[in-house]
């Protein structure tokens, strides 16, 4: 026997009822967001290895040790992208769609990340996200998060918890760093190898620890927002209001720094605890910065991803999906004449009415295993065909639902009869 070759560990097929989900969701999500105003962005999966490491932070988790980076023939390093707003950055830069104008742009799928694969966290994971360029304000913000919270409300989810926090501008963090250090110097021995490393490096990170042995330290660190400036302060609490006004409930977490150094002012994630440790599906934040640290102009940003592996396990615990692939009528084809016309038929019915799935019987069989079919399909009707009805030119319409008789219709009145029981 030939050995079997297995998928890259982390690297998930989704299917059956996993791949419903996901298309519901990226559906739903994406007519959601064009609802709001916003436009589709496809964008490449390989991005050179520089703008990664420039966006993101070297002295970051993903730039650190999840990144997966390559030669190519060329002996270019590049990277599978780990996120995809850095991406966007690039090319909202490099195609001159950030200068003066409002970009409120949308894009889905895969990140790759060299992560410890578990529930919830694979090394090929996919994201919805959206970001926004040219706008400092916070309604926009405000926006972004009443935006995921129509989402939640449309797919029935009512149990995510929204924590917010503000990051407060640069130079608040330069002098916010020094206190920070200044506390946790007093704890080295508390510090695990990577926070030690961090310390010097990038000391907000340690904020952002996964490891609950650091919890407590971290909870007692002097707070980022007892230390924003000014505008920020108040950019925070308009945002506040914002929400507030919305009637959208939030939790203030000062510890939430999110895992990307791109950062400044707002910040958010939508947390679940049904999912264990892997609780957050959406993140996202200001990056007001980011625009110019990749070549552009000052341009003001804000976006978010949700996690659609997180969000699609939530729809399915719940049994939120609904079935998007059943058909609506089985023609069921039993004779020696009978197949010609019914491939015309179920033709002649998916043109004239797109709204009505139609699955025809294909390979042949017996009435009986075809109306087994027929019936396992979930279908409310069969259209039957036999020789009998070829040679009158009328077609059988069987509920298979309900106990009512089946109608016979000539071929010319079918698709109006089947209008009639199966309204747009
Ligand atoms: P975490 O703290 O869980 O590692 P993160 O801060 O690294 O998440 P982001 O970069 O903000 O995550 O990505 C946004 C969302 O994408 C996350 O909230 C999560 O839902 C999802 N996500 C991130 N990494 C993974 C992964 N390895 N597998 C599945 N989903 C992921
Ligand atoms: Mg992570």
């Amino acid at each position: 026997m030939v050995q079997k070759i297995s998928a890259v560990r982390g690297m998930n097929d989704i299917h059956g009822e996993g791949a419903d989900a996901f298309d519901y969701l990226v559906h739903t999500a994406e007519t959601t967001f064009k609802q709001y105003g916003y436009r589709s962005i496809r964008l490449p999966i390989v991005e050179k290895t520089e703008l990664f490491c420039r966006s993101i932070g070297e002295v970051t988790d993903i730039v650190e040790k999840e990144m997966y980076t390559f030669s190519d023939r060329n002996d270019e390093s590049l990277t599978l992208r780990p996120e995809g707003t850095a991406g966007c950055v690039r090319a909202v830069v490099q195609n001159g769609l950030a200068y003066n104008q409002i970009q409120k742009l949308f894009y889905t799928g895969p990140m790759f990340r060299y992560e410890r694969p578990q529930k919830g966290r694979y090394r090929q994971f996919h994201q919805v996200g959206v970001e926004v360029f040219g706008l400092a304000t916070p309604d926009v913000d405000a926006e972004l998060i009443v935006l995921t919270a129509r989402l939640w409300e449309k797919f029935g989810l009512d149990n995510l918890e929204l924590q917010i926090n503000s990051l407060g501008s640069q130079a608040a963090r330069v002098a916010y760093r020094e206190k920070l250090v200044a506390y946790l110097s007093d704890y080295k021995d508390q510090l695990d190898e990577d926070s030690l490393r961090r310390l010097a490096s990038n000391p907000l990170r340690i904020l952002d620890t996964k490891n609950p042995a650091m919890k407590e330290l971290v909870e007692g660190a002097p707070k980022l927002m007892d230390h924003l400036d000014a505008e920020s302060a108040e950019h925070f609490e308009q945002l506040k209001a914002h929400l507030d006004d919305l009637g959208i409930e939030y939790v203030i977490n000062p510890n939430l720094v999110r895992g990307l150094d791109y950062y400044n002012r707002t910040v958010f994630e939508w947390i679940t605890t049904e999912l264990g440790a892997q609780g957050t599906v959406c993140a996202g934040g200001r990056y007001d910065g980011l625009v110019e640290q990749i070549g552009g102009k000052a341009t003001p940003a804000v976006g978010f991803a949700m996690g659609i592996e997180r969000l699609t396990a939530l729809l399915m615990d719940h049994n939120k999906v609904p079935v998007l692939a059943q058909p609506d009528v089985y023609v069921v084809l039993v004779g020696d004449n009978v197949q010609r016309p019914g491939f015309v038929i179920a033709e002649m019915v998916r043109e004239a009415l797109p709204h009505i799935n139609v699955q025809m019987n294909c390979g042949g069989g017996s009435f009986k295993s075809q109306f087994k079919k027929a019936d396992r399909s979930g279908a409310r009707y069969a259209l039957v065909l036999g020789d009998q009805e070829v040679s009158d030119k009328v077609v059988a319409i069987k509920p298979l639902r309900e106990t009512s008789e089946q109608v016979l219709v000539s071929w010319d009145d079918l698709t109006e009869h089947l209008a009639q029981l199966m309204p747009v």
